[in-house]
């Protein structure tokens, strides 16, 4: 099969458009031939490489993807798993739980204590071919574009596990999103909205900003003119202060948690601008607050959560999509923040 691999960490650089040998299934998996794949930023942190990580190289990056089963080693039994066989078009979960761990027994399988993320240490979707467990793939109706299928699996999933299982945001609460542009700040303003949430967005950028506003946001604040803009989110909110934030930069943590009322909560999926930073602890206790990480989602709510997308009550925010041989420029774009929503590739 074609695939876009590396033989070692770097930048773009290394990413080979090249023939790999085409993925067996195994038992319980299927292969899917991709059609499409999405980018996310932990592809290139992947690539990049981290001390502790350990990839069997050559290494194929992507976590998200859709396309068609092509074969299937053993069907599960009557029941299990979402009902595929070959032939259905499908759009893969990256959340590998192992299945068997206490965790996964309880449904709660992004706990899993053997966990792994496609395209993270197992190889990925930027690829004409990945076998994935059949547990994994979620049916798709047959004009369901599978562009905005691939874009939306692992971002929807994320977002919906932090604001709706992890954040329990409510009706009529507000929340601050910190970032215009990214895959899952897109996804949580539509799943804030969907639920029925006032939306204060902060940005850099005037036209990302406005086209947060075009998927939902309520209140814009531009940071580029602003000297402290958490000062500006409490004001928009007549000085209550926001029921919950969402930040996934990290670095940004103390203005965000400045603009939470007591009892608020901040959740986090990721650190855009790095893992280490400081936060005043005294915030934190004396306002009552609510630090909540997650990373992910259950099965029960990725399927819940595609529902909604099949359905159109949420509509992946598509940025530009490129061939699947062009991926080291698609990565580049990421990287830099030029794109507002999902970056895909397409696999012909
Ligand atoms: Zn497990």
């Amino acid at each position: 099969m074609k695939a876009v691999l590396f033989r070692a960490h770097g930048g773009p650089e290394v990413l080979e458009y090249t023939d790999f040998p085409t993925p067996e299934p195994k038992p319980g998996e299927a292969l899917i031939r991709l059609h499409a794949a999405a980018l996310n930023r932990m592809d290139v942190l992947v690539r990049k490489g981290w001390p502790g990580l350990k990839l069997e190289l050559p290494h194929i990056n992507g976590a998200d993807g859709a396309g068609e089963i092509v074969a299937i080693d053993s069907p599960l039994p009557e029941g299990e798993g979402l009902g595929v066989r070959v032939g259905d078009r499908v759009v893969i979960n990256a959340n590998l739980g192992c299945g068997s761990c206490e965790f996964c027994l309880e449904g709660k399988d992004n706990l899993c204590a053997n966990w792994h993320l496609l395209g993270e240490t197992v190889r990925g979707t930027y690829a004409e071919y990945v076998a994935v467990s059949i547990k994994q793939l979620y049916k798709l109706p047959k004009d369901f574009d599978y562009h905005k299928a691939a874009a939306a699996a692992l971002v929807y999933q994320t977002a919906w596990h932090s604001l709706v299982r992890r954040g329990n945001l409510q009706r009529d609460e507000t929340v601050l999103i910190v970032g215009a542009g990214g895959g899952v700040n897109t996804a949580s303003v539509q799943i804030a909205k969907y639920i029925g949430a006032q939306v204060i967005v902060v940005g850099s950028e005037a036209k990302k900003l406005q086209m947060a506003k075009s998927i939902g946001a309520d209140i814009l604040i531009d940071r580029s003119k602003e000297t402290d803009w958490s000062k500006s989110v409490f004001l928009a909110t007549n000085k209550r202060g926001v029921d919950v934030v969402v930040d996934n930069v990290g670095a940004t943590f103390m203005q965000s948690l400045r603009t939470l009322r007591k009892g608020g909560r901040l959740l986090t999926v990721g650190n855009s601008a790095g893992p280490k930073f400081e936060i005043d602890n005294r915030y934190i206790f004396a306002k009552h607050l609510s630090i909540l990480g997650s990373t992910m989602s259950t099965l029960g709510e990725f399927k819940e959560v595609m529902d909604l997308v099949i359905n159109g009550k949420l509509q992946p925010t598509m940025d530009k999509t490129y061939p699947l041989q062009d991926a080291a420029s698609a990565q580049e774009r990421l990287w830099k923040h030029e794109n507002f929503g999902k970056i895909t590739l397409d696999i012909l």
